[in-house]
């Protein structure tokens, strides 16, 4: 049995589980293995201590706390250039020949759909500009109050 092979079966092992002969006598014959599957023990013993653990709990914890949060930074020029595109799409979307075509073969009946397709966009244009803006228009809003 080679070493690689060796260790590989003695990680495959359960908790308790007893060795098979073979891995047996390649630790009794190979040093380097055995000082390989010493060290193991002595590490997985040392992380199922209860004071370790927790130790690496709080250090975990701790990495986690000390990282930034993910927040991505969208520009005012953005944001009314998005808006902008928005309202041209709805003022020419009036005049596209998809839409006359559409309407040649539907009739009325697909003013409906594009008109809720176009409410969903400006929601979620709207819903998305109050979520990132939400501290900027809440200060907006304390200001108007103060003032009436
Ligand atoms: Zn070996």
């Amino acid at each position: 049995m080679k070493c690689e092979k060796a260790i590989e079966k003695y990680l495959s092992l359960d908790n308790n589980k007893s060795m098979p002969l073979s891995l047996m006598i390649h630790l009794f014959a190979c040093k380097q293995c055995r000082k390989e599957i010493e060290d193991l023990r002595s590490t997985f013993t040392t992380l199922q201590h209860p004071p370790y653990a927790i130790s690496l709990e709080n250090k975990i914890m701790q990495q986690i706390m000390l990282q930034k949060s993910y927040y991505q930074k969208v520009s005012n020029f953005n944001w009314v250039a998005a808006g902008l595109i928005i309202v041209l799409s709805i003022g020419v979307i009036s005049y596209s020949d998809t839409l006359q075509w559409l309407s040649l073969h539907f009739g009325n009946k697909i003013l409906v759909p594009l008109y809720l397709v176009m409410g969903c966009i400006v929601s979620g244009y709207i819903g998305s500009y109050v979520a990132t803006h939400l501290k900027k228009l809440e200060a907006i809003a304390h200001s108007i109050k103060s003032l009436l």
